[in-house]
């Protein structure tokens, strides 16, 4: 059974950023892919960044409840199929799901074991900076705002994440997730039933 992780961050923070160097660099690790009502960008492919479909084909898998969590992000829905989730989990390999705080708290009550970390930006100037230099070609002066407006409630949310890791640079930043999947791939509840083994074999050699 592979583990959870679940990162999110204020938009324009680097989490997609992050969670796409990290994935190459950790054998094992993979990045889920969400579905989402929201109109593709330019330069975004159906089933890449995302599985793009109809608020109606939206509404009708969550009535289904295919659906482990899902929310409406600044007018659009998100969510993260459980099938999908389960496959990877299943197959022993290990997932990130990076969503926004409320799917984040959803997945947290579902499962106690799911890995919570949240990304910070350097400080709110930065935030503003990274959000104007990425969306100059897809975000209104008014969707900005609203974001940095977002922002400061999610930041809010921090302490019910297990792990803060802020995006200052990108490589100490991916250094540091990248440790955090090693110490939970390390952690009682991962590595406890292969010691558990080789403490057997001790016994049984006694
Ligand atoms: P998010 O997924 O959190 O909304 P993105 O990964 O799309 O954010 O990143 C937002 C913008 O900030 C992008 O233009 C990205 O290249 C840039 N960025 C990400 N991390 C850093 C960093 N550590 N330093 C400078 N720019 C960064
Ligand atoms: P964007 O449309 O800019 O790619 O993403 C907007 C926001 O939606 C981000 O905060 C992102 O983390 C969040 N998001 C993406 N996929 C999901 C998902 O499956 N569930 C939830 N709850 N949020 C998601």
């Amino acid at each position: 059974m592979g583990s959870l992780f679940v990162v999110s961050a204020p938009s324009g923070t680097g989490k997609t950023t992050l969670v796409e160097t990290l994935i190459p660099r950790v054998p094992g690790l993979e990045m889920s892919r969400s579905y989402t009502s929201r109109p593709l960008r330019p330069g975004e492919r159906d089933g890449v960044e995302y599985h793009f479909v109809s608020r109606e084909r939206f509404d009708s898998m969550r009535d289904a409840g295919e659906f482990l969590e899902w929310a409406d992000v600044f007018g659009h829905l998100y969510g993260t199929r459980a099938v999908d989730t389960r496959r990877h989990l299943d197959a022993g390999r290990d997932l990130v799901l990076v969503i926004d705080v409320q799917g984040a708290s959803q997945i947290r009550r579902l499962d106690g074991s799911a890995v919570g970390i949240f990304v910070l930006p350097p400080s709110p100037a930065v935030l503003e900076e990274r959000l104007r230099r990425r969306s100059r070609n897809h975000l209104t002066e008014e969707e900005l705002r609203r974001r940095l407006a977002v922002a400061r409630r999610e930041v809010e949310r921090m302490g019910t994440y297990d792990y803060v890791v802020v995006n200052d640079e990108i490589e100490d930043c991916v250094e540091r997730l990248r440790c955090i999947v090693m110490a939970e791939r390390t952690s009682w509840r991962v590595a406890g039933p292969a010691g558990e083994a080789i403490a057997r074999a001790f016994r049984d050699a006694g």
